[in-house]
């Protein structure tokens, strides 16, 4: 599976997410990510509207864990409590495209 990362680390102190593919490089910025939450409490299931307001997203946010889920995604356990968002090696790949480091 070609989205399948080979690393993905949490920088504290430039609090990015980096996560490595074999042809790509992306530095998710954990503000950034954490507002891509696409769990029930982010965003509405039936009508795909966002609940989350990007403004109650403390600056300083951090990850204080990270678990993989089966083969497919990663859970991250954000700073502020918040850990019901599965982000899906698909959709990091998609939202890649956004913050490139080292395009093809
Ligand atoms: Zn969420």
């Amino acid at each position: 599976m070609a989205d399948v990362p080979t690393d993905i680390q949490a920088l504290s102190g430039e609090r990015v997410l980096a996560v490595t593919w074999p042809d790509r490089n992306a530095d998710f910025p954990f503000v950034f990510l954490r507002g891509q939450c696409t769990c029930a409490q982010c965003v509405n299931e039936w009508t795909g509207e966002k609940i989350l307001d990007p403004a109650t997203i403390p600056a300083d946010l951090s990850v204080n864990n990270m678990e993989l889920v089966g083969s497919y995604a990663l859970r991250i356990h954000w700073s502020d409590g918040h850990n019901s968002g599965l982000y899906t090696w698909q959709r990091l790949r998609e939202l890649s495209s956004g913050v490139d480091r080292a395009a093809e």
